[in-house]
């Protein structure tokens, strides 16, 4: 019942109906008085209709004029044409339909001389109903034209009431995606049903066709069962039940009648009009009283049906979409519009402040892409049922987008290590527990600041959040209003990057490796550098990430790859391989390998002088990323795996993988000095890698500690403050060939 677009119509709201006109307004214009005497005569207590005839006089043009502009609504104008002038009536004929607007007033022109008929010219201009000479002024001539011109005037009028009537149902439909213009509908169908059927009536109600093939509460799927979707004050009652259990007898009957015989059914007290749409939707309109069907024409109360019949499937389509405008499909939490919209709710009744997390799970990504889009859903649904039993029900709990959720909270003591900490509980998924990493943005708002609105606090909760995945995957982060100028300033960065890119403001320094044994440089790593023309030089941390972001870390690969190649080709002096730094992203872009190959081919080089480094996180599960690694290998490239160490995954699962240089990451070298169980772990890592023929290089080594407890696990290579720091070209040819 809850998707149903009910409405109960306010019978206040309606425009009150015109009364059913008990006289047909009749106004003769012409100079002589004996031709208004005449015709008063001739058709005093003639009945057309079922109305009387009600006749007013004017006796000149001008007079004519100010008399229409009193009664708008008259349907029959008697205009003789010779009256001031020899053409007054045809211009007042003119006037009537330009200036007065009367369109469906009917014009019976009369000319004096016998025989003279207006040219067609004329009919057409001035819109002349009729024409009739003054000695054709008997009884029945009169009653003929007259009776020819009424009947067109109710029709048009018919019409006309009808369009508005159809106007106010289009202009609701229209706007039907708001909750106020499903009741503009429902109103709108009341007004055309007055409008049209001429009845004036206070009870109404619209039955509507389920959606075919709905499921109901218990999940079965109900077929072509009806429900009362809108009503006047005096049906309130029914809103909303289903056609069967309508209390009133004889309204239910009609109702199942016109329903089942698919026609419209009148009756002494109660009128069921059919509706259809060619998609097959059904309902029914059910009025109090009693419409004589030879007051509308059969075609229009067709047209009239289809159009209530089509507003009223719209009205369910529109909440439909309506729904899905504010809830998201997979979990049925709000989405991010809805979120919007609710906690602008919960942020007027908090007292003090409200808090939002903004929680992301690591490497959701990597979790579609290994198990599957179903699985993947399956994720995101745990991870609803952990936020709503987490949460209390005052809470506002939505999933932005993808893999990120937002709650909020109203007065809460929750801080963001709480929700880590609940978060991070495994559940079960496909009948297998797991545990999930999340990061989460935190941000507060005081009741009393100014700016005290949602759009604010989560722009916050998503700065604190990005600064939590940049810095500390797996955890949580407060906002702190400086993050907001970083953030700016990232921007800033941005724009000016792909200027820099395009003009070669980015340039390579160069790491050498070096051999623990003897102390040999063995290789290098190419860092980049940026040399910003007024902010100086800006270290890669400052512009990388947000370049990850951006999609422009592909270009700086490919930047950095082919400046590699260029250092090579111009200083042979470097004999050495220079590895290079591939992001996690680049890996998985569809176009890596062809775009470094593309680079290959206008810079001849040695295949190997160049290593390529790889994050561990790059790697975690995805498809594309091993292939493209497989293909990198069959190049000739030596891989090497960046920061190992610094993730979550598995060794065993790395070393399937064809690398053959493994790096440890630098965070890994400040345990070992005190702490025995890194020792241990480095000790059985080493062992390991050379069992599998691995080179292992250490990177961070800053302290002769550092270099001593190395040597005596054998490492191999160790890349270093202690040894060399990043250098220019200059430098290393001078110091480090
Ligand atoms: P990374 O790949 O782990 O690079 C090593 C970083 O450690 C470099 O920082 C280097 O200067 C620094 N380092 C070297 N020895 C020591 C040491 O003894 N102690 C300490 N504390 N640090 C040391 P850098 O150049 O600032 O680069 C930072 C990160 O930026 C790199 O980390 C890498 O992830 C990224 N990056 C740098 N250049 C490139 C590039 O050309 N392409 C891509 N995709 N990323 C790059
Ligand atoms: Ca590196
Ligand atoms: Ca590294």
């Amino acid at each position: 019942m809850s998707d149903i677009p009910l409405v109960i119509i306010e019978d206040n709201d309606c425009e009150q109906p015109k009364l059913p006109l008990d006289s047909w307004k009749v106004v003769i214009i012409d100079d002589e008085q004996s031709v208004h005497d005449v015709t008063k005569l001739a058709l005093s207590d003639i009945v057309i209709q079922d109305k009387r005839l009600e006749f007013y006089s004017a006796y000149s043009a001008k007079e004519g004029f100010d008399l229409l502009g009193q009664h708008r609504d008259c349907a029959v104008i008697l205009l003789d044409v010779v009256m001031e002038s020899s053409e007054a009536g045809l211009e007042l004929a003119e006037r009537i339909r330009h200036e007065l607007h009367m369109e469906m007033v009917q014009i019976i022109l009369r000319t004096g001389q016998p025989g003279y008929a207006p040219e067609e010219d004329i009919i057409k201009r001035y819109e002349i109903n009729d024409y009739k000479t003054k000695n054709e002024l008997t009884r029945n001539k009169l009653y003929t034209a007259l009776a020819t011109a009424i009947r067109s005037f109710g029709h048009l009028s018919a019409i006309s009431e009808s369009k508005k009537g159809l106007r106010n149902v289009i202009d609701a439909s229209a706007n039907l995606m708001k909750e106020h213009s499903v009741h503009d509908f429902a109103s709108g169908v009341l007004q055309q049903i007055n409008a049209l059927l001429k009845i004036s009536t206070p009870g109404i109600f619209c039955v509507s066709q389920r959606p075919l093939l709905e499921a109901d509460n218990n999940g079965h799927l109900v077929k072509e069962s009806y429900l009362v979707v809108a009503t006047s004050k005096k049906f309130s009652e029914i809103y909303g039940v289903k056609i069967d259990e309508i209390s009133q007898l004889e309204a239910r009957e009609i109702a199942q009648l016109a329903l089942s015989t698919k026609k419209h059914v009148f009756n002494d007290s109660m009128t069921a009009l059919f509706l259809s749409t060619p998609s097959n939707w059904t309902g029914v309109v059910v009025l109090e009283g009693q419409v004589s069907l030879s007051r509308i024409d059969e075609e229009l109360l067709q047209v009239f049906c289809l159009n209530v019949a089509l507003g009223l499937e719209n009205a369910k389509f529109f909440t439909r979409l309506n729904k899905a405008a504010y809830y998201d499909g997979v979990t049925s939490l709000f989405n991010n519009t809805g979120f919007i919209e609710s906690a602008k709710k919960v942020i007027q009744q908090a007292n003090e402040r409200v808090t939002l997390f903004v929680i992301d799970i690591d490497y959701f990504h990597d979790i579609v892409e290994s198990l599957g889009f179903e699985f993947g859903n399956k994720v995101l649904k745990a991870m609803t049922s952990n936020l709503k039993r987490t949460f209390s029900a005052h809470s506002v709990i939505s999933r932005l987008h993808s893999d990120v959720f937002a709650v909020l909270l109203a007065d809460t003591d929750m801080t963001v290590k709480d929700v880590v900490k609940e978060c991070s509980k495994p559940f079960i998924v496909e009948g297998s527990s797991i545990r999930l990493g999340v990061s989460i943005g935190e941000a507060h708002h005081e009741s009393a600041e100014a700016n005290f609105n949602v759009e604010t606090v989560l722009r916050h909760a998503k700065i604190a959040l990005r600064v939590a995945k940049e810095s500390k995957r797996g955890a949580g982060q407060e906002f702190e209003p400086h993050f907001e100028d970083e953030a700016r300033s990232r921007l800033g960065i941005l724009a000016d990057l792909r200027n820099g890119l395009d003009q070669e403001e980015l340039f390579l320094v160069l790491q050498p490796k070096v051999s623990m044994g003897t102390g040999e440089v063995v290789g290098y790593e190419a860092l980049v550098r940026w040399e910003h023309p007024q902010k100086g030089i800006i270290p890669p941390n400052a512009f990388i990430p947000v370049a990850e972001q951006s999609g422009m870390y592909f270009d700086i690969d490919m930047y950095v790859f082919r400046k590699s190649l260029e250092i090579l080709e111009k200083h042979p002096n470097i004999t050495k391989p220079i590895s290079v730094n591939i992001s996690a992203n680049s890996l998985h872009h569809s176009e890596f390998i062809e775009e470094l190959k593309a680079v290959m081919n206008t810079h001849p080089f040695d295949i190997n002088k160049i290593e390529l480094e790889i994050t561990e996180n790059a790697l975690v599960r995805s498809d594309m990323a091993i292939q493209h690694l497989n293909e990198l290998k069959a190049l000739g490239f030596v891989l090497c795996l960046d920061d190992f160490g610094a993730g979550y995954s598995s060794l065993s699962y790395l070393l399937k993988l064809p690398l053959d240089v493994i790096k440890i990451d630098r965070s890994f070298v400040n345990y070992i000095s005190d702490d025995s169980n890194a020792m241990f772990v480095l000790k059985g890592m080493l062992q390991i890698c050379y069992d599998l023929n691995k080179t292992v290089v250490v990177e961070g080594v800053e302290t002769l500690e550092q270099v001593d407890l190395l040597t005596q696990q054998g490492v191999d290579i160790a890349q270093g403050f202690y040894y060399f720091k990043p250098m220019s070209i200059d430098e290393i040819l001078v110091n480090a060939c």
